[in-house]
């Protein structure tokens, strides 16, 4: 497989999944001139996960203020907070405390039939000394959401009519959008919808991919370019979408896909979006960040698209990352923002080894200040 490209493949062995990046980190920048002011105010949160199948109410508190929360059967929130607080709830045996912080990933599980438990994830031992988990307790508000403008182009416009397919993949990022905008305080809004034509002999994914790149570029608003092509569907063709890299400025989608439906091509987008914000492979099967899409898995989570918790981590560090800064470039990221995302990437390439997503962010994340010796 070509250089420079991660892709989703569904129905094959993850370990096929090769990702392999291009060496100039210039192709990883972006750009944020184009956003508002008020948007680059950040956000630490913490994780909450509810592994039961029931809906749990929590109430969270820091210093003398307190919220109350709902965590929906199998969902996972984000919930902004700086520093430390309390967890409490109604475990089934009485109310329970349990401290937390900032960056923390907490979830609640059965421990037997009628009585949960809150557990965390432990995701590196180390300290962060920029997070002051011990001296701050406070709430931050809902950060003000960070808007991605989009350039979309299509290749198949010739199959159906341009206000048909247009108004599909307005809805189609619209939907996305709600999913970011609940775990990672994102949306993506379309600023150019047009059409490309990838050549006939065009065959090969990666091939179609440096194509776009080089016949759609970003116009003067948008920083990311999204391709749709109909055109792949009788190749070797097992790709969904790829990219090169977080904040990488193209990914190209197929669209039809054997017989998929508007749910799962929804499922493509929101990956190949969440892979652009900082996600990895997981092997959580109900994630939407799994190796392997199009197992119908869709049908039957009425709850919607789903990330795993440590994703939603993820792309909130990186997000957040985007929100506080006019440029963004993988090894420009706050050392305690690229710290936690070494963590995080650490623990989900070894729990997912025969995938490359993982390791392959961290080795664009680089080694960070002082890290010699510590894990
Ligand atoms: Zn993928």
């Amino acid at each position: 497989m070509p250089a420079g490209l991660m892709f989703s493949m569904p129905r094959i062995p993850v370990g096929r999944a090769i990702a392999l990046w291009r060496a100039a980190g210039a192709c990883l920048a972006i750009a944020l001139a184009g956003l508002p002011g008020p948007t680059r105010a950040g956000a630490q949160v913490l994780v909450l996960v509810n592994r039961t199948t029931a809906v749990v109410p929590l109430e969270l508190s820091a210093g003398a203020a307190s919220r109350k929360l709902t965590l929906n059967a199998a969902h996972c929130l984000p919930v902004p907070l700086s520093g430390s607080g309390t967890l409490a709830l109604e475990t089934g045996q009485g109310r329970k405390t349990y401290p937390v912080k900032s960056c923390g990933i907490y979830y609640v599980g059965e421990v037997r039939k009628g009585v949960v438990d809150v557990g965390e994830i432990e995701i590196g031992r180390r300290r962060d000394p920029n997070t002051n988990s011990d001296r701050v307790a406070s709430y931050v508000s809902e950060p003000v959401l960070t808007e991605i403008p989009v350039k979309v182009v299509y290749d198949d416009a010739g199959a159906v009519s341009p206000q048909i397919w247009q108004s599909t993949l307005r809805r189609r990022f619209e939907a996305a959008s709600q999913v970011f905008r609940r775990v990672c305080f994102v949306e993506f809004r379309i600023v150019t919808i047009d059409t490309w034509r990838l050549p006939i002999g065009v065959t090969e994914f990666a091939g179609a991919l440096a194509h776009l790149e080089r016949a759609a570029t970003n116009d003067a608003e948008s920083l990311l370019v999204v391709g749709f092509t109909g055109k792949l569907r009788t190749f070797e063709g097992r790709h969904t979408g790829g990219t090169r890299g977080p904040l990488h400025t193209h990914l190209l989608v197929r669209e039809r896909i054997e017989r998929n439906t508007e749910k799962e091509r929804l499922e493509v987008l929101v990956h190949e979006l969440g892979h652009f914000l900082g996600a990895v492979h997981s092997p959580e099967g109900s994630s939407v960040m799994r190796p392997m899409l199009g197992n119908r898995r869709t049908w039957v989570a009425p709850s919607g698209v789903i990330f795993d918790p440590l994703n939603t981590l993820a792309m909130c560090l990186v997000s957040n990352e985007v929100r506080m800064k006019r440029s963004v470039h993988l090894f420009e990221f706050s050392p305690a923002g690229r710290q936690k995302l070494r963590d995080l990437y650490t623990v989900m390439a070894e729990s997912l080894p025969g995938d490359d997503s993982a390791r392959h962010y961290l080795e664009l994340l680089g080694p960070v200040s002082g890290d010699a010796g510590n894990h």
